[in-house]
């Protein structure tokens, strides 16, 4: 178990979080080794392994930092890039341009440029324009793409429709419709700057139903078939996105990645069988899966407010600024007293983040023992868009990241100094004081 509770204390993966505080100070995101394994060997067991011809990229938007890229090197898994900064650090990680994949609606000349000189394993094409782009780089260049194209299967998701991404209006992927998509296909099959490889969907995140894979898995299918047949062209490639969900709270059911892509795996075998089709290479690009529970937030308690048979609100050394997920999308979290983890609840919190929004509430209505000033309180599955999406809104320092494993810490990613908010600034010569 990565979470214990000894002398009154929560540890993760074998360190104690009162020391953590202590040494790295607060806000703190601390991410365990141990987990962050247990979910990939999981991926290993229950997909690359169970199936030939598979991959896994790890959707690294939820958490890129080197220590994390290098991690996912380390346990052999593919990464998935977003922008021209992912892959800069991917790049600077060490991780082996073949494996790399790069993703995202709207990439610049000068990221397709990088991708295109370092050789990334896959592009992965999100609209018509973007074509021209990577032919006119590769002519230029001298270089061969691999290209993938993300369609928008046209199916409607069980999730928060903030993150959802698969229904027809959505600004992600090239819409089924014949005249857009099959000029297109015959454009990249043609182009001899151009290795078609086939074709990408990601129809969501942090869902804990299969029904909406499986039904954009048959979509894709139907188009391989028809790919098949106006252009006597095999679809070598299929990848079906990411979207496998966590538990935050309680209420959240986690599913095993089995449950998801042992159907998607049966629909697409049976169908090649029944066409006489070769079984395309199937990927994956699981993102929140493999870090959001590995990693929790602590946070000091300062200020406490009662506000009598209202409510009482205790406010964090940070919030929305570390975790907008609460504000941006009504995500819910839970926590606890880190330093007094075996004392029994008495009292309901609202813990409150600093900032100047009245929507910076980490944690509404929280059973709690009574919260003094002073308290540490750990937030639980903040691994996944947590640090990736931390801001300086009121110029709050970016927490540091701390990895754990097995009783072992060791900083990875060092706190924002005040120094730093600042050192991209400059004042122009006409305010100059002299
Ligand atoms: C965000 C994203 C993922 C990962 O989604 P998770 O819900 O984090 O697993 C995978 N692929 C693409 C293209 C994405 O944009």
């Amino acid at each position: 178990m990565i979470k214990e509770i000894k002398d009154n204390h929560l540890f993760w993966d074998g360190c104690d979080t009162v020391a953590l505080a202590k040494e790295f100070g607060t806000p703190l995101y601390v991410f365990s080794v141990t987990e962050i394994r247990t979910q990939c060997r999981a991926i290993r067991e229950e997909f690359l392994s169970r199936y030939e011809n598979t991959r896994a990229a790890y959707a690294s938007k939820a958490f890129n930092t080197l220590a994390m890229l290098r991690l996912i090197d380390e346990e052999g898994l593919s990464l998935d890039v977003v922008s021209g900064g992912e892959l800069y650090t991917a790049i600077q990680a060490g991780f082996p341009a073949e494996q790399i994949e790069f993703n995202g609606n709207n990439k610049s000349i000068d990221e397709l440029a990088l991708a295109i000189d370092y050789g990334v394993g896959r592009i992965i094409v999100d609209g018509s324009q973007e074509i021209g782009l990577i032919r006119a780089l590769c002519q230029e260049k001298q270089r061969k793409a691999k290209v993938m194209f993300r369609i928008t299967p046209e199916v409607n998701v069980q999730t928060h429709a903030f993150i959802s991404t698969g229904q027809k209006d959505s600004k992600f992927g090239i819409p089924l419709d014949e005249e857009i998509l099959f000029p297109l296909i015959e454009e990249v099959i043609d182009a001899p700057e151009i290795d078609f490889y086939g074709l990408h969907f990601h129809i969501g995140s942090q869902l804990s139903d299969n029904h909406s894979h499986i039904a954009a898995t048959e979509a894709a299918l139907a188009l391989v078939l028809e790919i098949h047949h106006r252009f006597d062209y095999t679809v070598k490639e299929l990848n079906v996105g990411g979207g496998f969900g966590v538990r935050y709270t309680e209420k959240d059911i986690r599913q095993p990645y089995s449950y998801f892509l042992d159907p998607v795996m049966a629909t697409i075998e049976t169908f090649c069988q029944a066409h006489q089709l070769q079984r395309p290479t199937v990927v994956i690009e699981p993102g929140r899966s493999i870090v959001a529970e590995a990693g929790i937030s602590l946070h000091t308690i300062g200020t406490i407010k009662t506000l009598p048979q209202i409510r009482t609100y205790a406010s964090i050394d940070g919030g929305m600024t570390d975790n907008i997920r609460p504000g941006l999308y009504q995500a819910e979290y839970t926590g606890i007293l880190a330093n007094r983890a075996a004392e029994a609840a008495t009292e309901t919190v609202t813990i409150s983040g600093k900032a100047c929004e009245s929507t910076d509430i980490l944690v509404k209505d929280l059973q709690l023992p009574k919260v003094e000033t002073g308290d540490l309180f750990a937030t639980f599955a903040t691994g996944a868009y947590g640090y990736s999406m931390a801001s300086n809104y009121n110029k709050l320092a970016i927490p540091a990241v701390v990895f754990v494993e097995k009783g072992h810490a060791e900083l990875v990613v060092e706190r924002q100094t005040f120094q730093q908010l600042i050192q991209n600034e400059r004042i122009p010569s006409f305010l100059m004081k002299e």
